[in-house]
């Protein structure tokens, strides 16, 4: 096959299916080996980066010392990294009043070219700090070095400067309505994108004129804790951004704050679910990006080449860990064969492992749960009766790691079809028509994402317009713009972020 040495092994032995990644289970994979090049190690520099042993919550321009302090780790060596207080109550009230106050009294009395030049500022203190944010972020998440370097950081930037423009032109954003901002926006981002996620939240926020408060993630507060930092650094008035850390339950006490005008949450369709009940009824304006269960369609007309490497930039880009992964492939019957061969050769050839080595491809998983989560829709699908397919890698002996997977023989009643992973893990089926294919792609509760691979660009339009997801990619995948909006439609929540569509949600439109 392509000169790659493939091999079938039957589960027979224990010793088979601890080699799946799967210790203690019996699942039937079939592992391919890879082509075993050598790689010298490119290990990424990481003395410039200082990490404290404790940071604190960012209110009102100071650092607060909190209670229930916990730890972070980085997922890849299993290894503490530093800790964080968890809000409660309290700490969330002295936030929100921190940020009632800047609003009031400051930031919705500044020009909108003032409050342009404080993001414009943030912008560049990214990119001047872009190294040192990039390898927190992968020590932190687990994410490859190339990855946060290229993708993560720069993409941030990108949407701090974009806003900055919007900042001072919001009169003409709207032809003939008058704009105005919300007040104190509650905010709360998972562990997937840290960096990214609180750039998508703050920016569009800030340049409207509202203050906000921001919870990151449990498992990856690091990023947003230097964030910190560069925000008494670019000048940003006290308490125009307040960061506080915690789990769920400082989540789950932020949203319910009764100051608040508006709750901004990513994260996972079930917290989406429970934060809309807590808030209906209230005045808080409300946006949720939550979950997904991307297809991505390979015609046969389709560049056959380019179409697996979206396959898999579309699963295996960040673990897999991507709202709008496309963790559906629906490939043209009659060129099925040719997908799963070049498909094959192509997994063969990615470098799992240390997420701070340059030629790392697939990184860490974020956490052990996590982890187990995946594990446990493997064995799923292969009980469900899939034929598991598993690059045959080594993986670190310490930390959390999962072999780039893709499944065959799928049905779309297959759980691993339907509900998200959020891991490096593929369902693959087929279909004949392009009628099909949308019939196949839109039966799903989610509707955030899509990918078309097609030589024809009416077919591409075609399809685009039949599909039910908010973001549609035509012969690439996972590519991100800030000029470019981002949401769902479904169950993958409601909102956009991203060009002059994220302001709106920031807003109030009169006229
Ligand atoms: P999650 O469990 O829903 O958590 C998201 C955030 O909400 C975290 O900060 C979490 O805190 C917090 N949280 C948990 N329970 C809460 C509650 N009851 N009230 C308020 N906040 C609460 O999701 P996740 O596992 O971190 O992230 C993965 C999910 O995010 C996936 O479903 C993915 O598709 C989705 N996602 C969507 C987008 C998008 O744009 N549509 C982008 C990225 C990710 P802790 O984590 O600290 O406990
Ligand atoms: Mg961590």
């Amino acid at each position: 096959m392509d000169g790659i040495d493939v091999k079938e092994i039957q589960p027979t032995s224990p010793g088979a299916s601890e080699q799946s990644g799967a210790k203690g289970r019996t699942p039937v994979p079939e592992l391919l080996f890879g082509d075993l090049w050598d790689y010298a190690p490119a290990p990424q520099n990481t003395s410039h980066v200082k990490i404290a042993p404790r940071y604190e919550h960012f209110i009102g321009g100071e650092f607060v010392a909190g209670t229930g302090y916990f730890s972070t780790l980085n997922p890849a060596t299993e290894e503490r990294l530093s800790e964080v207080p968890a809000a409660d109550d309290e700490m969330v009230d002295r936030a929100v009043r921190a940020a009632r106050e800047a609003f009031d009294k400051r930031w919705s009395k500044l020009p909108g070219s003032e409050r342009g030049k404080v993001l414009y500022r943030i912008g560049r203190a990214l990119q001047e700090r872009s190294r040192e944010l990039a390898c927190l972020e992968t020590m932190d998440n687990g994410k490859p070095i190339k990855e946060s370097r290229d993708v993560d950081v720069p993409l941030a930037a990108a949407h701090f400067l974009y806003y900055a423009g919007w900042a001072d032109k919001l009169d003409y954003a709207l032809p003939g309505a008058t704009v105005s901002p919300l007040g104190v926006c509650g905010q709360v981002i998972p562990w997937n994108f840290p960096l990214l996620m609180a750039a998508w939240k703050i920016a569009p926020a800030l340049a409207a004129g509202n203050t906000v408060v921001l919870k990151p993630a449990e498992t990856t507060p690091l990023t947003a804790a230097l964030l910190t930092e560069i925000f008494q650094e670019a000048g940003v008035p006290p308490g125009v951004i307040n960061i506080i850390f915690g789990a769920g339950a400082s989540g789950a006490a932020l949203v319910r704050h009764p100051d608040l005008n508006k709750v901004a949450f990513t994260g996972s369709t079930e917290v989406g679910r429970a934060i809309q009940r807590t808030l209906a009824g209230s005045k808080k304006r409300l946006t949720l990006e939550l979950g997904g269960k991307g297809a991505n369609i390979i015609f046969d007309d389709a560049p056959l080449d380019q179409a697996i490497e979206g396959v898999v930039e579309g699963i295996y880009f960040n673990q897999g860990h991507v709202c709008c992964a496309g963790s559906r492939l629906f490939v043209q019957e009659n060129v099925l064969e040719t997908v799963l061969r070049k498909l094959t050769h192509r997994l063969a050839s990615l470098r799992v492992g240390d997420p701070l080595d340059k030629n790392t491809d697939v990184g860490a998983i974020n956490s052990s749960e996590q982890l187990e989560k995946i594990r446990s829709y493997v064995d799923i699908g292969c009980a469900e009766g899939a034929q598991m397919h598993q690059l045959a890698c080594e993986l670190p002996d310490k930390g959390f790691f999962f072999r780039p997977t893709f499944f065959t023989n799928v049905v779309p009643a297959h759980r691993i079809a339907r509900e998200e992973i959020f891991g490096p893990v593929l369902a693959i089926q087929t279909f004949r028509t392009p009628d099909e294919a949308v019939q196949k792609a839109n039966n799903s509760p989610y509707g955030l994402s899509a990918g078309i691979w097609t030589d024809k660009g009416s077919k591409l339009f075609a399809m685009a317009k039949a599909l039910h997801a908010g973001v549609i990619w035509g012969n690439t995948f996972n590519k991100f713009d800030p000029a470019s909006p981002f949401g769902g439609f479904k169950e993958s929540g409601f909102g956009r972020e991203g060009g002059l569509h994220g302001l709106l949600p920031y807003m109030e439109v009169r006229g």
